[in-house]
């Protein structure tokens, strides 16, 4: 398997640090509101690298973070470190505890994330149960000098831990255009504009440390005894804390979206880093954008849509993981209604077109020429070099049309697709004829032959059932209107 690793900028083997095992962790949602379909294409992809390295017979230790404290609103100005905490500020809109958000967006993550078919990870760890280990870990940091304190907190020395490691902060990111888009002024205690909070005291400035405040009103609802104060945790650490907990101070695959290149993932490296010595993350897989209708993606546009959008305007959640897997995952996708349509349109032949091919077992199988033999091996690993190939998910579900299209016997249609399915992620093996998502065209020819009836165009309504026939779709009329059901498969295109 070969990716583009981010931090070497180029496309590499990916060589396990432990044989046949490999240790990957993907930073996850931050639980303060639902996640968006542009969090979720992140997930997907990271969903098919996993996967695709367990087709590749690899054995996996997925480890993935739910962040539920200390993600600040500052980091959309240039500065994560500042800014309230989006938990709270989220619980404080909402009239609620910041511990009930938590809970109730990570309940609606993980059905999401079960509507889109994500490979459960070993471990789903939550920042708020990993504090001792956060702060171990910024001890460890402060032992070895990394650590300043001012006003509101402790934070991470880049330049100390430059001179001290001899290694770069931020190479990964392009440092030049994080101080470029910063919007708010940098705190002018840190030593360094690029120095970043460890640990955040609840009450700087004047405020008793013990956590004692005239306003009750202003206490945090998420606060941890530590041994410099009452506070938090600074948004980067529980990612070092929790993966190296799990997966040990070296692993092989890091995840996330390309946003976090710039300063969470430097952050981490810095923090991991400088308190082992070793090399924390060897491959740094980055996945682009998505887009909506071109443009960014935001809840104050307006179109930062999310499963619960996709369901209401009648689609099946696995259309959209059908839909991300129509672009790579290092290039923007744009998202449009369209283009989700066609995902569906296409997702439901590829359903019906399973359900179509015969299952024999293997004493009745007839022997396969050699020339078809070689065609269902030629498929075989046209599929896993399109995987291999940095993902290449275009490229693999043009295999898989191929090959459902080609003229091989349909047992062993339906053998390969069952195979490329423990990637492609669909479970058609426990698809039934009425899961079958009904294509756009469809329901619209569904819709036109209401129509005629409605109108008693009899002779309309005959040639429309008619169509709907050859297509492969059986019309029932009831008393509670017409539906469709596959009955069988005509041509697939
Ligand atoms: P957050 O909940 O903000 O911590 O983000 C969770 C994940 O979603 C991170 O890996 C982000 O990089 C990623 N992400 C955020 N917005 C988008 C987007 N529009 N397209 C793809 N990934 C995104
Ligand atoms: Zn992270």
């Amino acid at each position: 398997m070969k990716v583009y690793n981010s931090l070497s900028r180029s496309i590499e083997t990916v060589t396990p640090l432990h044989r046949g095992q490999i240790g990957m962790y993907t930073c996850g949602p931050t639980v303060y509101s639902f996640v968006t379909i542009g969090n979720l294409r992140t997930f997907v992809t990271s969903d098919l690298l996993l996967r695709a390295l367990k087709y590749e017979g690899n054995d996996v230790h997925f480890v993935m973070n739910i962040t539920d404290v200390g993600h600040l609103t500052g980091d959309n100005e240039g500065d994560a470190s500042q800014g309230e905490d989006r938990l709270e500020k989220s619980a404080k809109k909402e009239g609620k505890d910041a511990w009930h958000v938590a809970q109730f967006y990570t309940e609606a993550f993980l059905k999401d994330a079960q509507a889109l078919h994500l490979v459960p990870p070993q471990e789903l760890a939550k920042a708020t149960d990993h504090i001792p280990e956060q702060i171990a870990l910024i001890k460890r940091l402060e032992e070895k000098g990394f650590v300043y304190t001012i006003d509101d907190g402790l934070y991470f020395d880049t330049v100390q831990y430059e001179s001290v490691t001899h290694n770069i902060y931020g190479e990964l990111s392009n440092l030049d255009k994080i101080l470029e888009g910063a919007r708010i002024e940098a705190n002018p205690q840190k030593k360094n504009p690029r120095d970043f909070a460890l640990w955040k005291f609840s009450y700087p400035n004047g405020r008793n440390f013990n956590g004692e405040t005239d306003d009750e009103a202003q206490k945090r609802h998420m606060e941890w005894e530590s041994p410099w104060g009452i506070g938090f945790p600074g948004w980067h650490i529980e990612c070092s804390a929790m993966s190296m907990k799990y997966l040990g101070e070296s692993f092989d695959i890091h995840a996330g979206g390309e946003d976090l290149k710039s300063t969470h993932h430097p952050n981490e490296i810095a923090q991991s880093e400088g308190a082992t010595g070793k090399q924390f993350a060897k491959y740094w897989v980055h996945s682009a954008f998505l887009l909506v209708d071109g443009k960014r993606m935001g809840k104050s546009l307006g179109n930062a849509y999310t499963v619960t959008d996709i369901l209401q305007k009648g689609f099946d959640p696995l259309s959209l993981r059908y839909f991300y897997m129509t672009g790579h995952y290092r290039s923007p996708l744009n998202f449009t209604w369209e283009g989700l349509t066609a995902a569906q349109n296409a997702l439901g032949k590829l359903q019906s077109a399973y359900r179509s091919f015969t299952e024999v077992s293997d004493e009745n199988r007839t022997e396969l020429s050699e020339e078809k033999l070689s065609k269902v091996q030629g498929f075989r690993d046209a599929f896993q070099s399109a995987l291999s190939d940095d993902l290449n998910m275009p490229a693999a579900l043009a295999v898989v049309w191929e090959m459902v299209k080609s003229n091989i016997p349909s047992p062993d249609k339906r053998d390969l697709l069952l195979l490329f399915d423990e990637v492609l992620g669909f479970n058609l093996k426990d698809i039934k004829n009425e899961d079958i998502v009904v294509p756009a065209e469809i329901t619209a020819l569904l819709a036109q032959r209401d129509h005629a009836r409605a109108q008693k165009n009899f002779s309309e309504s005959d040639r429309i059932r008619q169509v709907l026939e050859e297509k492969g779709y059986t019309v029932k009329d009831g008393p509670e209107g017409s539906t469709v059901i596959l009955s069988h498969v005509a041509h697939q295109s």
